[in-house]
């Protein structure tokens, strides 16, 4: 049997879930159904760091995730050897994803949004009437238009024929106990000290059934060079006195947006990690929150116009918010990990203004004018006495 709606969503994660919040908030009288293959609660490898600026959008639409969260005041940057700290109360959270996606689903089911969860998408086609959605439960669905919602490795992406994506990450992740050199449990650290990686390692606090332990993790840019992505963060286990083999290693892939690379066509549109997040960090849950947010009216004037060609969908992104964040850091990551890496690591202690602009941002407060123009400042600065100094 055929079941017809205005809109199919792949994918219960957090942008999909946030596509249909916010286009439920506008237009409450289409049809919306996101199907979930995994049933919630669905576990999602990640270590959960949220910055305040994707509740603040939640918070617009009422939606209140109610799940455990570790609060976050502070970030550490472990650079050359120093770390870096700065503090702005309120900047975010940690949470476990199988919490807090299925916290989120609740709220779209509680207003009446069809979270169909147990039910994969396996094969769509598209014609000029509209989309047939096939999924691996035997239900089809008729609908004018499907968002693809579903992840790094989601079948939208791919058999619409979306162009292979470059810039992917390795990550893996593991939860261990706290360790003496640990920072205070309100304070995410990234840590860069290690020279050879095309990435980072992070310790972010975090609560595993109630108990409080260290996600720690490696993200490695896989574009940038090889890396064993597992060997690299067994050192840095063994560098904290902890033993690599008493901890379950979770290993899964990230995908960066890249500038120009196409992420709709006619009646199809990509969200989140399918159409791809920040590679420079990785974060990519707050990016997954604002693809909705930026979808949901997008969506809404496609439905009013009955147009479904999506061409402008790109580009709608890249003027948002989002598109700017996802340009900046894009801009940032071959310079961070890359050959100038010695550079950057003299640079980075010397712009502290430009950090505590990344982390209004982050939280989603207004950026500080005054922040910005001293961090201009301080990067001027750094980078004249760059110009400076003899050659290594
Ligand atoms: C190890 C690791 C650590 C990370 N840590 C952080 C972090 O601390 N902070 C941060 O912001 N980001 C982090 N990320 C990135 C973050 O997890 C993702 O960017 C984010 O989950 C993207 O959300 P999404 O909704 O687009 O996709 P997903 O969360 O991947 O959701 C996609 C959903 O689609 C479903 N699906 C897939 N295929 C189908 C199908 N055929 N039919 C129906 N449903 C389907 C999946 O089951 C899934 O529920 C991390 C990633 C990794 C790998």
């Amino acid at each position: 049997m055929t079941r017809n709606v205005d809109l199919v969503i792949v994918g219960g994660g957090p942008s999909g879930i946030s596509t249909a919040l916010h286009l439920q908030a506008i237009a409450p009288k289409l049809s919306i159904v996101v199907l979930e293959k995994a049933t919630y609660p669905r576990e999602k490898i990640c270590a959960g760091g949220i910055g305040a600026r994707a509740f603040r959008l939640l918070e617009k639409l009422r939606v209140e995730v109610d799940c455990p969260k570790v609060p976050l005041d502070a970030i550490a940057l472990r650079l050359g050897g120093e770390t870096i700290t700065t503090r702005s109360p309120g900047l975010g959270v940690v949470v476990r994803r199988v919490e807090f996606d299925h916290a989120l689903a609740r709220q779209a089911i509680a207003r009446g949004i069809e979270v169909r969860d147990g039910c994969g998408v396996t094969s769509f086609a598209i014609d000029d009437d509209g989309v047939r959605v096939l999924t691996d439960v035997g239900e089809t669905y008729a609908c004018k238009a499907i968002v693809g919602a579903d992840g790094v490795g989601g079948v939208v992406r791919r058999q619409a024929g979306f162009p292979q994506s470059e810039l992917r990450a390795q990550v893996v992740e593991l939860d261990t106990e706290a360790v003496a050199r640990d920072e205070p449990r309100d304070t995410v650290v990234f840590d860069f000290d290690d020279q050879n990686l095309h990435g980072y390692a992070w310790d972010f606090p975090t609560l595993v059934g109630g108990k409080p332990l260290v996600c720690r993790g490696a993200y490695v840019i896989r574009n940038l060079g090889h890396d064993d992505v597992r060997a690299r963060i067994d050192a840095y286990l063994t560098a904290r006195g902890l033993d690599p083999r008493s901890y379950r290693h979770k290993q899964y892939a990230e995908r960066g947006w890249e500038p120009g690379v196409e992420i709709a066509a006619p009646r199809v549109i990509l969200v989140g990690e399918a159409a791809g997040i920040d590679i420079a960090t990785g974060e990519g849950i707050g990016q997954a929150i604002e693809y909705g947010a930026v979808a949901g009216p997008y969506l809404a004037r496609a439905f009013e116009r009955q147009v479904f060609g999506f061409s402008d969908w790109r580009a709608t992104v890249e003027r948002h918010h989002l598109g700017w964040q996802l340009r900046i850091r894009h801009a940032c990551y071959r310079w961070f990990y890359g050959p100038r890496r010695q550079t950057v690591e003299r640079v980075m202690p010397q712009v502290p203004s430009m950090f505590r602009v990344a982390i209004e941002d982050f939280a989603g407060v207004p950026i500080s004018k005054l922040a910005l123009v001293r961090g201009a400042g301080q990067f001027l600065a750094a980078v004249a006495r760059e110009k400076m100094r003899p050659d290594d």
